[in-house]
């Protein structure tokens, strides 16, 4: 009998057949839901029967797991499993896995150009110079200044990377990796604060954790330097949003240039409207190459897991 799998992320094979065929030749029947116009309701009652669920940022609860009793995997079609219920799914047994290859070469690349965005205000300048003004708009170099990462995985060390063409020193936090594999990686590895208070450039490339949730707090952004920059294309729960409001508004720091935000769409998030700010809707993964990538990495992830129990890229 053939698996259903539920696929429920817009971007999944947009950009290649071969996803779809992945499924196919593994015995599966996709099922697309309009992941924008499903209710909760919705999305459980279309679980009901499926073994497999190809997921994007939608959330998935408790409720929704207890209720997909055949389910055997959720494959995430990116990265970040936050917002699936891990301790509901392990409980159930229903595997979960995601795609840790696929994309950290967009996200890199999308920080880079988040840096010398905010540095340059290029949007603002873009947004004055199409309506009629021709300015002297003035900012900071990027070149040779200090880049402190807060996280050194698969992005932060592709940021890392990316930095060494613009000859920046590269200060590390990140307390799950030694001295040596920072020092390979091309930085230094420091406590946060000092990081927070010798970066120009402050990039966040940590998971959402408990201890990671507001590490940009009060306390932090006030040990940052008034001319230093935030960047953030990690998780929009890294920032106690509020308290960036007011480092932004008080000098306390430049400027900030974020794609991921508490709550997304960010809607009324006092932060929009600064003239300090640039912002990108979540897009660090959205790029052809990393969409094609993820696709078919999480296609083979249900594939695999509906095969053998055990897929490619588990979680849990
Ligand atoms: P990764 O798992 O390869 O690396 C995460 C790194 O963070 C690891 O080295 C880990 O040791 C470190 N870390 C864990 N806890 C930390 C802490 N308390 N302080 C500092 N460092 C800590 O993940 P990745 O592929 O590099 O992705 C990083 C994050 O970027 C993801 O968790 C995801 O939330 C986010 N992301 C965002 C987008 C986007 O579209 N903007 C796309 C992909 C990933």
């Amino acid at each position: 009998m053939p698996y259903k799998v539920v696929v429920a992320t817009r971007s999944f094979g947009t950009t290649s057949q071969e996803p779809w065929d992945v499924l196919a030749e593994g015995g599966c029947v996709p099922v697309a839901v309009d992941i924008l116009q499903l209710t909760d309701e919705e999305f459980a009652e279309v679980l009901r029967d499926a073994d497999g669920l190809i997921v994007g940022r939608r959330p998935v609860t408790a409720d929704i797991i207890a209720n997909a009793s055949r389910l055997k995997v959720i494959s995430m079609h990116g990265v970040g499993v936050d917002h699936i219920d891990l301790e509901a799914a392990k409980a159930q047994g229903v595997a979960v896995a995601n795609c840790p290859d696929a994309n950290f070469n967009s996200v890199a690349d999308l920080t880079l150009g988040l840096m010398v965005a905010v540095a340059r205000q290029i949007p603002q300048v873009s947004q004055a110079v199409q309506g009629g003004e021709w300015g002297r708009f003035s900012g900071v170099e990027v070149w040779e200044k200090t880049l402190g990462l807060v996280g050194l995985g698969r992005v932060g060390r592709g940021v890392a990377r990316r930095a060494t063409g613009f000859q920046m020193s590269v200060l590390v936090y990140d307390p799950y990796l030694t001295v040596a594999e920072v020092e390979d990686a091309g930085g230094r590895m420091v406590a946060l604060d000092e990081l927070l208070a010798e970066a120009d450039f402050v990039s966040l490339h940590a998971p959402l954790t408990e201890e990671t949730q507001h590490m940009i707090n009060r306390e932090a952004l006030r040990r940052m330097k008034p001319t230093a920059y935030l960047v953030n294309t990690a998780r929009g729960e890294l920032v106690d949003e509020e308290a960036l409001y007011e480092a932004l508004t008080q000098g306390m720091i430049a400027g900030a240039a974020l794609d991921v935000f508490t709550k997304e769409p960010p809607g009324d998030s006092p932060v929009l409207g600064l003239p300090n700010v640039v912002v990108t809707p979540h897009i660090g993964a959205h790029t052809r190459e990393a969409t094609t990538n993820a696709s078919i990495m999480a296609a083979r992830n249900v594939v695999q897991a509906l095969q053998t129990g055990e897929p490619v890229h588990r979680v849990i």
